[in-house]
């Protein structure tokens, strides 16, 4: 039963458990927070530097257009006065075309939309009538414009910048316009290009309805797309980022831009999984910082569970041998450093004390004799053990009180037991304090007189058999008892041949008339 309540594991394990449980809980709660703030730390940044870069492509492309702009008003303006001269304005498309670089082709178209003069790459649309979008918007506008996306006559994808051309008295007669090739080499790619990011970031530009106009894939120049950067954010704010969750790809961090004069919407964006790949190295690197140190909180640890665990082991141990003889001495000498230890040992040690204590009373009560409160058969025995141990002589008296049956057949018993104890009084007065006096049993008492001469015992059972002969009891009167005398010398006798010698004095007492002492010497 108590074999099955035995529990399975000790303090030290437990406490050692606990350690290793609490490193690994914090390694991985550190690792856990590291983890949360690098990933937040990680996409913010993407984000933040692909919004700065949109931002500085959206003004470098502003900048673009506004200088375009300005050398179109300063052609459009010597053009006012000599539009009916196509070999001047021939001259200027050509100069614009090849001087600044800034377009694919350049032309001149009047207010009916035919073209006038146009650079080499579209010279063949000379004195034709141009009915494309671009133009269109331009002769309808009458202002400086940037045109949608549309198809050219030439058939390329792009974008036309115009500038009206007014003569000197404020007709309008046309306008002087750049090509920008969409999906062509530009200047557009060559500036978008330039800047390009290595670091998996990408880059794309659409138009007001949305519209792509670069992508580094040219198929997807022209398509009109799901608007990216959410409406109402664009229409907040000029620059900004935002995640973009589409269902079936990579989480987009996009930062974008405005470029104000066209209303474009340059996009820099980086997929969050390629933003987040260095985030496994940073954690081994933590980990690789932390190991070491949790293994010697380990250690120390250890050894700290030890050093709390032994003083409760040793306790314990001894706790189950709290009978044996000694047992308070090696608690003692367990050291109990800490209070819970030493709370322990305390009660212990009480327990102990108590213990032995009961166990010390339970002795001396199956040792005495209830009604004379001396020594039974059973005391006497242990103190010969002792008497035998130490090979300490002694002398023997075997006392024994005359006619008793008289006593309790005329008084009664409860009077007998009264005399009884009358005679131990006796007896203990008459013995010195080294004697030991015992109930033999019955009306019977032995005394045992350590180191006692023959003389001293004589005089000793003589002095008691007198006292008893002439002291008057209550109710009974006179009694007379017969005292048999022997003595143990270790090396002579044996204890049982003096007990009998005792005896066999006491016999020859009674049968010499009782009220008497006699003494028969070792070897009698
Ligand atoms: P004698 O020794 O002189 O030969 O005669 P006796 O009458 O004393 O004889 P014996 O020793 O044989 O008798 C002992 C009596 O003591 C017998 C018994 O009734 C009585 N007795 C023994 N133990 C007790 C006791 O505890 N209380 C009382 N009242 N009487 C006891
Ligand atoms: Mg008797
Ligand atoms: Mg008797």
């Amino acid at each position: 039963m108590l074999r099955s309540l035995r529990p399975k594991t000790d303090l030290k394990t437990l406490i050692t458990l606990l350690v290793v449980a609490s490193i690994v809980i914090t390694l991985a709660n550190a690792l856990y927070a590291t983890r949360r703030v690098q990933q937040t730390v990680l996409i913010n940044n993407a984000l933040e530097a692909n919004r700065v870069y949109a931002t500085k492509l959206a003004s470098t492309t502003e900048i673009f257009f506004q200088q375009a702009q300005s050398q179109l008003a300063w052609s459009a303006n010597g053009m006012g006065k000599a539009f009916s001269n196509t070999a001047l304005l021939q001259q200027e498309v050509q100069r614009l075309r090849t001087q600044t670089n800034s377009f694919n082709s350049v032309a001149v178209v009047d207010a009916r939309s035919v073209v006038l003069a146009a650079s080499s790459e579209s010279s063949m649309l000379e004195g034709k009538q141009l009915h494309t979008d671009a133009t269109r918007q331009a002769l309808t506008a009458r202002r400086p414009l940037i045109s949608k996306p549309s198809l050219s006559a030439t058939g390329n994808l792009i974008v036309l910048i115009s500038w009206p051309v007014t003569a000197p008295d404020g007709r309008y007669l046309g306008y002087v316009g750049g090509t920008i090739y969409l999906k062509k080499h530009s200047v557009l790619n060559a500036l978008l290009e330039e800047q390009f990011y290595r670091d998996g970031t990408r880059l794309f530009v659409t138009d007001e309805d949305n519209r792509m106009l670069y992508h580094q894939h040219s198929e997807m120049i022209g398509r009109i797309i799901e608007p990216f950067i959410s409406p109402q954010l664009r229409a907040q704010q000029s620059s900004g980022y935002q995640q973009v969750v589409r269902a079936n790809q990579d989480v987009m961090l996009a930062g974008y831009a405005i470029v104000p004069v066209a209303n474009w919407t340059i996009v820099a964006l980086k997929p969050r999984q390629t933003t987040l790949a260095p985030l496994d190295t940073l954690l081994l690197q933590v980990l690789k910082h932390s190991v070491p140190l949790a293994l010697l909180t380990l250690v120390l640890a250890l050894l700290l569970a030890r050093l709390i665990a032994l003083p409760l082991w040793q306790l314990a141990r001894k706790a189950g041998e709290m009978d044996v003889q000694g047992v308070s001495g090696e608690i003692e000498g367990i050291r109990s450093w800490y209070f819970e230890a030493l709370q322990i040992k305390r009660a212990i040690l009480t327990g102990i004390s108590l213990l032995q204590d009961k166990i010390g009373r339970l002795r001396v009560e199956v040792q005495t004799d209830p009604m004379t409160q001396l020594l039974n058969r059973r005391g006497l025995n242990a103190v010969l053990e002792y008497f035998l141990a130490t090979q300490q002589s002694f002398a023997v008296l075997a006392m024994d009180i005359d006619h008793f049956k008289r006593v309790n057949d005329s008084f009664g018993h409860d009077v007998g037991d009264l005399v009884l104890q009358s005679v131990a009084r006796q007896m203990e007065a008459c013995s010195r304090k080294s004697d030991v006096i015992c109930r033999n049993g019955g009306e019977e008492f032995l005394m045992i007189l350590p180191g006692a001469t023959q003389e001293t015992a004589l005089s000793i059972a003589e002095r008691l058999r007198e006292q008893i002969a002439q002291q008057a009891l209550e109710t009974v009167g006179h009694i007379t008892i017969s005292i048999g005398v022997a003595f143990w010398h270790p090396q002579e006798t044996t204890l049982e041949h003096t007990f009998k010698l005792a005896d066999a004095a006491l016999y020859q007492a009674k049968e010499a008339g009782r009220n008497r002492v006699i003494m028969l010497p070792a070897g009698s």
